[in-house]
């Protein structure tokens, strides 16, 4: 009997998706060591957690041409596999539709007029934490909001009904973090990265979140949204970033830091992928080490906690 067999026969005939890791990067340029590194150990969670391993594009903005294809190259160059196909999220458009109407049905959502300037400007009200939304748009009247309108197509915010949320985290251990209004549908009309990653990670099967740890501001109002949508939220490991020599998060601006500069000084994606090894504690210096070796040893109480100081390979 295979695996996907139990599940379905657990799940009352209904057929679940199998439990699953996943990278999702934006397709806005070539990935630098500092993502492909945030790549492997997603995929090491996963797969050493017998966990799926997925890979999703999230294309619903600054999508630059062939970027995704790059990407997907260079992740199978340092030996990554995941479960075919690649999601992109620009497909998935008529799913976050739905979402959106299915909360605006339910009264969950409000239409918000306001600029980002507006936003700033706004007194914030008692109890809102600092950064909030304010509520300016929370409670309007149908005349206030017809005379707010001005011509601009409004935002989608959800009505939230805390301030806070707690995430379980396997480095931070139980975060709290701040919950507000947030946008689910930027007033483009272009489903917002908290939204669509929500509905992805539950639609997939992904109960296991691995990323850099610059995203973990976001992860309670992406789990409180999980909720409300009915999903369990996953359990996360939000990993230190990649920094260059001056602290800052690494960047295209620091020189080789892609596998196709690097190839170009001579590096090859072998000595990058043992590079990465050697910053994780998992080899000596001069070792190699393929994935599946690697998986073999990973043991993720002992990764390092802080950010990786990157000054070549
Ligand atoms: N697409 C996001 C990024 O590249 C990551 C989203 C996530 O892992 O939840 O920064």
């Amino acid at each position: 009997m295979d695996t996907s067999q139990v599940r379905r026969d657990l799940s009352g005939g209904r057929s679940a998706p199998l439990p699953a890791g996943r990278f999702a990067p934006s397709p806005s340029g070539d990935l630098h060591i500092g993502n492909l590194r945030t790549a492997v150990l997603a995929w090491l969670f996963a797969r050493t957690t017998n966990r799926q391993f997925l890979l999703r594009m999230e294309d619903l903005d600054r999508a630059a041409v062939g970027s995704d294809q790059r990407q997907i190259d260079d992740l199978r160059s340092i030996g990554l596999d995941w479960e075919p196909p690649v999601t992109y999220q620009t497909t998935r458009l008529a799913i976050y539709d739905a979402v959106v109407s299915q909360l605006t049905g339910d009264g969950r959502t409000f239409e918000c007029f306001c600029t980002r300037r507006e936003i700033l400007e706004a007194p914030s009200a008692p109890h809102t934490p600092p950064g909030a939304y304010p509520g300016t748009c929370a409670n309007l009247t149908a005349a206030q909001r017809d005379e707010r309108r001005g011509g601009r197509p409004p935002a989608i915010r959800i009505r939230a009904e805390t301030t806070e949320f707690a995430v379980s985290d396997q480095f931070y251990g139980e975060y709290i973090g701040a919950v507000d209004d947030f946008v689910i549908r930027r007033n483009d009309g272009t489903p917002a990265y908290n939204l669509a990653v929500v509905i992805d990670d539950a639609a997939f099967g992904i109960d296991q979140v691995v990323r850099g740890d610059d995203l973990i501001s976001s992860a309670p109002r992406q789990a409180y949204l999980a909720t409300l949508l009915g999903h369990q939220a996953p359990t996360y490991v939000h990993v230190p970033m990649v920094l260059n020599t001056k602290g800052i998060r690494l960047s295209k601006r620091d020189g080789a830091v892609t596998l196709a500069d690097l190839r170009d000084a001579g590096i090859s994606a072998a000595q990058v992928l043992a590079a990465i090894w050697r910053s994780l504690g998992m080899a000596s210096p001069g070792e190699t080490l393929s994935l599946v070796e690697a998986a073999a040893r990973f043991d993720s109480a002992h990764l390092p906690r802080d950010p990786w100081i990157f000054d070549g390979v």
